[in-house]
């Protein structure tokens, strides 16, 4: 904040913005406009408003106290994904990212008298209170998955009935997949097959452990293969991600801190994580807890590795089976943008003998998952996920690799919805198939 800053604005708490966004932040922007084409918001609508350069001058705005935080303001905010394509774009290094996250947590802290942008109780209640937990949302789907196990789901789907549901609701109902699996505890140690080359700890998530539990024994079955003593530890717990992205930041600092004490983190060479969501937040938990544990935080972050880049650095132990397949691979934004990324997941997936990878365009603008945004701003996030299905049957692929569990949920429902047989998958999956298929016949 400027030392002539306003303490005070319609519409959000300055105060508690200022303790929470250095001012230089705003100043770095020289308003050169080359974010604005990465940007999937303004590549819809075309409004300078839901672009970078327009989101920063709204919230510089609303903090100058030269506008206020009004219904107008706070739609062109919430549109934003917080995907962060500007900060890759950005050659000025504007940090965008840390305006638009406490912007994002303002607003809901100090809500608009019209409820524009509020997250309603119910979907505040299941973002709260069951995803984040896994034993609650499986307990909470446990009737879902009995009625998609006997076919009921899709004819209640089909038969118009989940209009009644509040739009969320039907976004979240749509989003499901097909089928839900059964849990697959994992043991709280894997040992390494062969000898020893590093003792790593998995996190495992929450939605993601609901939704593809198979993705997690994976992910530890190619750690092993790799000579990776794997740890489990039974205490972790959700990421924080799901509180911070929809306004409840206490929680989400508390749910970082539990993690830092469930990991041992200090005798572990590295943290893997095979969701891009949340490793973004695990390599952010500095940011997050500097006025709580910033050493501690700093230990624990150096050690988080998305489990492709991590894999890359051990140097991978080629598979021999053979996967003939035609693949293309959708840059998570947490992945490509919130984490630089981008060539590991590929360099793993052209190890896989037989698998021709295939290049998406727009691979790194946004499906329209991010995070909640699904929930919260569906029909943006409908056009995005169908601009990324035009893409991608374009290639002719026949499975999208993405490396983000969001990424999956969003892409498979929209081809779902296209009715075309194609699969979508985390490489770590096709990399697990192929350490175990056959190799190609000569
Ligand atoms: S975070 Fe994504 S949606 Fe938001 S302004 Fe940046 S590029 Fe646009
Ligand atoms: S965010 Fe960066 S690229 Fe976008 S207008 Fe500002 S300085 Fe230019």
């Amino acid at each position: 904040m400027t030392k002539d800053s306003p303490t005070s604005a319609p519409g959000v708490d300055l105060g508690w913005l200022a303790d929470r966004i250095d001012y230089r932040r705003y100043q770095e922007c020289v308003h050169c406009g080359l974010c604005t084409a990465s940007c999937p918001t303004y590549l819809v609508t075309g409004d300078e408003n839901d672009s970078p350069r327009g989101r920063i001058y709204l919230m510089r705005s609303v903090t100058d106290g030269r506008m206020a935080a009004s219904d107008e303001v706070r739609k062109h905010l919430d549109n934003c994904l917080d995907c962060r394509a500007c900060e890759t774009a950005c050659p000025s290094g504007v940090k965008y990212g840390q305006m638009i996250e406490p912007y994002k947590i303002a607003m809901q802290l100090s809500p608009s008298p019209s409820g524009t942008g509020k997250v309603g109780w119910l979907l505040k209640t299941i973002l709260h209170q069951i995803f984040p937990y896994k034993n609650r949302t499986r307990l909470a789907l446990a009737p879902v998955r009995a009625l998609k196990a006997v076919g009921l789901f899709g004819i209640l789907e089909k038969s118009g009935l989940f209009r009644i549901l509040p739009k969320s609701l039907q976004a979240m109902a749509n989003m499901l997949p097909e089928t839900l699996p059964a849990a697959e505890p994992l043991p709280e140690r894997l040992p390494a097959i062969g000898p020893r080359r590093a003792r790593v700890g998995l996190f495992t998530g929450c939605v993601s452990d609901v939704m593809y539990p198979g993705t997690n024994s994976a992910t530890a079955r190619v750690l092993q293969r790799n000579g990776c003593e794997v740890v489990v530890p039974p205490n972790q717990v959700c990421c924080g991600a799901i509180h911070y992205h929809s306004g409840a930041e206490k929680p989400a600092i508390e749910l970082a801190e539990q993690n830092l004490r469930a990991f041992p983190f200090d005798d572990l060479d590295a943290i893997v994580v095979n969701a891009a969501g949340c490793g973004a937040m695990f390599k952010d938990y500095v940011h997050l807890l500097h006025k709580r544990n910033p050493e501690a935080a700093a230990r624990f972050t150096a050690k988080v590795r998305d489990i492709s880049e991590f894999l890359v650095e051990l140097g991978p132990i080629p598979p021999t089976g053979s996967l003939p397949l035609d693949v293309t691979y959708h840059d998570a934004c947490h992945l490509c943008h919130a984490q630089q990324v981008r060539s590991q997941p590929r360099k793993l997936l052209e190890m896989i003998p037989g698998l021709k990878l295939l290049p998406l365009p727009e691979s790194e603008i946004c499906c329209g998952a991010a995070g909640t945004y699904n929930l919260t701003q569906p029909e943006m996030s409908r056009e995005l996920g169908e601009r990324k299905y035009a893409h991608i049957e374009k290639t002719g692929a026949t499975v999208v690799a993405t490396g983000n569990v969001g990424c999956i949920m969003q892409i498979a429902k929209i081809v779902r919805d296209h009715e075309k047989p194609i699969e979508v998958v985390h490489p770590i999956d096709l990399l697990d198939r192929a350490y175990s298929a056959a190799p190609a016949k000569p």
